[in-house]
């Protein structure tokens, strides 16, 4: 098993008796007077801590994600356990080691805790050599190796048999897989935790069920491994709040898939749109596409209109990464970018 630093190592994990009382006075909980009123939730007790393993919730993402819940851990937002996992296993001097360009903030989290973030190329159409990563890996021995996969922000999709290569290959990494947008694409890596112990999935309630809001992730790894890492969760973490509006949106799981099928209708359309429109568009998995615009200072332009997208600079030359907003969003972005091209309307 891939160890945690030494500092970490030595810690306790934090675990809360789950016993029946009839008077609990073990926490130092107020009482709850100022939200009588405000949420009409059953049993909803907010001067009470929240359950700290969240076990209804994960009984839930389990079903979901078609594994148990001792496979588990959740987050406030996958951003947590992200960063959680990075501070764990890295001191100062170990390397992570990701493609790039990719998330920019897995570099923060190397950044904060000391560890030497190691980018391997991609290619210059964005697609990614598995080979490029995996020799990276073997000459540079990183702690944690991270694909994100679809890749934000480039929307590359990793495909399946180059992820199994990064696993049987690169043994001595913890590989963290991070799937924030894999409901967008079609294949997952959850189905491999038992055969990889240095594997971790981390997914998010952010992107396909929308609700980014109640900040709520869930990293999914092998049991030894969600039971190592258990040691270095912040005790309480997902709020009372967003575990519930977490189980109710799971109740309502048939959804989804009506709601990722017409974002990627959309964001089909919207690409063959901008293409038409003569921009280079990368393909992508996830609820959003990468262009390269034949508008100069299309950021900017569309901000001076109300419209949002991001800017990137790769190597002295700009790309953009769009959103597939809704149906109305996505004409109100074209028809804007048409007025910037003095196409008709
Ligand atoms: N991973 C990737 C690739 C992301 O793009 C994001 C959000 N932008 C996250 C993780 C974090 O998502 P959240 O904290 O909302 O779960």
């Amino acid at each position: 098993m891939i160890k945690l630093k030494p500092s970490a190592e030595k810690l306790r994990a934090y675990f809360v008796n789950d016993v029946p009382y009839s008077v609990k006075l073990d926490a130092n909980e107020g009482s709850n007077y100022l939200l009588n009123d405000v949420f009409k939730i059953d049993n909803f007790m907010p001067d009470l801590y929240p359950d700290s393993d969240s076990r209804s919730l994960r009984e839930k993402v389990a079903a979901y994600y078609r594994c148990e819940a001792k496979n588990i851990m959740m987050g406030n937002g996958s951003s947590e356990l992200i960063n959680t996992v990075i501070n764990a296993y890295c001191e100062k001097g170990d390397k992570v080691m990701s493609f790039v360009p990719s998330f920019s903030m897995y570099r923060t989290y190397c950044d904060l805790c000391g560890a030497e973030y190691v980018g391997a190329e991609t290619e210059s159409d964005f697609t990614q050599d598995m080979d490029r990563l995996i020799l990276g890996a073997r000459e540079q021995n990183p702690k944690i190796v991270i694909l994100c996969n679809p890749n934000n922000p480039t929307g590359y999709v990793t495909p399946r048999k180059d992820v199994v290569r990064l696993l049987e290959e690169v043994e001595n990494s913890l590989i963290i897989l991070d799937e924030a947008y894999a409901d967008f694409s079609e294949d997952s890596a959850i189905d491999l935790i038992n055969s990889y112990e240095n594997l971790i999935v981390m997914r998010t309630l952010s992107k396909a069920f929308g609700l980014a809001g109640i900040r709520v992730g869930a990293l999914i790894a092998n049991v030894e491994t969600v039971k190592y890492i258990w040691k270095v969760k912040i005790p309480y973490n997902l709020n009372i709040l967003s575990q519930y509006a977490a189980e109710q949106a799971l109740n309502n799981i048939d959804r989804a898939a009506g709601y990722i099928n017409s974002v990627r209708k959309l964001r089909e359309e919207l690409s063959g749109v901008l293409k038409n429109l003569n921009f280079t568009v990368y393909p992508s998995g996830g609820n959003f596409i990468f262009v390269r615009s034949p508008v100069d200072n299309l950021f900017e332009k569309l901000m001076d209109c109300g419209v949002l997208i991001r800017k990137f600079d790769y190597e002295g030359v700009i790309y953009n990464r769009i959103t597939v907003g809704t149906k109305e969003e996505n004409e109100i972005l074209i028809n804007e970018i048409k007025k910037l091209m003095g196409v008709s309307i």
